[in-house]
């Protein structure tokens, strides 16, 4: 026995992970986080090509610079942040450059506003950094939406960091435009930097935007990535933008942690960004249609479910989480109990969306019945 305590025992392995390791594998897994398409073709060819070509060794720390420009014109177009090369880290997925940002910017009395619910990892990055999470609710009447006072409310002078999430895991829910705005002033008037999870940005639907804080204050790091959008989760390729003067800080942690991203999905990277976009916008359709069905679905049956704006989660309110949770699970269904995401998600389930429309109407038939 080497130590009695470790930094580790802040937190504890991801309950989702946990809670499905025994269960029947012909279950309709809508507990799952990923995207159920392949990565499209000519995504893959590139790929083929990069090891054909024997891109296999370190790539920069950065990420390939050609890569790097491809997202300095994507960051430009799509969320009108002006940055360059130099501020672009390219990560192993977002998870690395969330776990990057932690580790860079809190440490031991630092307080760090996140969204509750939310994403798991908001909680155990931030502990792990030894700061202190601080939830801020979103509550199911405004659509799981966060406000601005929101957040002002939930300032002190330990505050050095805001987590947004939009479109939200778990809820679906995007954050308006003016909060995306209000939320980046008070950021800059307090000193405080956001970190701005976009992974979500191209799964959006009924012509809903998406905004980003990074075109509105200069104290923001904004992570996306190529899991989500491009079907490329096992790929685990990711970028962060930050600020000029803190880029250096996050690149001490990237460098010594990972060293670079994998070789061949940063070729990957470089064509998705290049090439045709219509596989991503083919496959929000599809999430849209689904979103429809799971919703409408629950609706029916007398859980009151709010339609969101983006990603691929639905997040009911059910009386009985747990009992809800379990007898799902022994019918074939599986979900996850809200609670996971936060307290504020005692109420309810999470339910993906990323799966085939034919198995969420199977899904849907089998709770009806229980
Ligand atoms: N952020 C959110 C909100 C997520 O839901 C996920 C994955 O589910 C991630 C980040 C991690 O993304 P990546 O696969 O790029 O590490």
């Amino acid at each position: 026995m080497v130590k009695s305590t470790y930094r580790t025992s802040l937190i504890e392995l991801s309950q989702i992970r946990k809670m499905f390791e025994n269960t029947n594998p012909d279950a309709i897994n809508l507990a799952i986080g990923e995207p159920d398409f392949d990565v499209p073709e000519n995504i893959k060819n590139a790929m083929k090509k990069g090891i054909d070509d024997n891109f296999s060794h370190y790539t920069p720390n950065r990420g390939y610079e050609e890569l790097r420009e491809e997202i300095v014109k994507k960051l430009s177009k799509d969320n009108h942040i002006k940055t360059n090369a130099n501020d672009i880290i390219v990560t192993c997925g977002a998870s690395e450059a969330l776990s990057d940002c932690c580790q860079a910017l809190f440490e031991k009395g630092d307080e760090v506003l996140i969204p509750n619910p939310g994403f798991l990892s908001y909680e155990a990055t931030v502990k792990l950094a030894e700061a202190k999470p601080v939830g801020y609710e979103t509550p199911m009447e405004r659509g799981f939406k966060v406000k601005t006072d929101d957040i002002q409310e939930k300032i002190t002078e330990n505050t050095k960091g805001i987590i947004l999430n939009s479109p939200s895991n778990p809820t679906g829910a995007v954050i308006d435009k003016e909060d995306i705005r209000g939320i980046a002033d008070l950021a800059t008037d307090n000193d405080i930097m956001i970190i701005s999870d976009e992974i979500y940005e191209k799964i959006i639907y009924d012509n809903k935007k998406h905004y980003s804080p990074g075109a509105y204050s200069d104290n923001v790091i904004t992570i996306n990535g190529f899991s989500k959008a491009y079907a490329m989760t096992g790929l685990r390729l990711a970028y962060m933008s930050s600020p000029s003067y803190f880029t250096e800080e996050l690149l001490k942690v990237h460098q010594y942690t990972t060293a670079c991203a994998s070789s061949i999905s940063q070729i990957g990277g470089i064509e998705a960004l290049r090439g045709p976009q219509e596989s991503v916008s083919k496959m929000a359709k599809e999430f849209e249609k689904r979103r429809d069905l799971i919703t409408d679905s629950l609706n029916d049956m007398g859980y009151e479910c709010v339609k969101g704006e983006g990603a691929f989660y639905v997040f009911p309110k059910v009386p009985n989480p747990e009992e809800f949770v379990r007898k799902a699970m022994d019918a074939g269904v599986l979900c996850v109990q809200g609670i996971a995401f936060g307290s504020e998600g005692k109420n309810n389930v999470r339910m993906s969306y990323a799966n085939s429309y034919e198995n969420i109407e199977k899904a849907m038939d089998i709770l009806r019945k229980i």
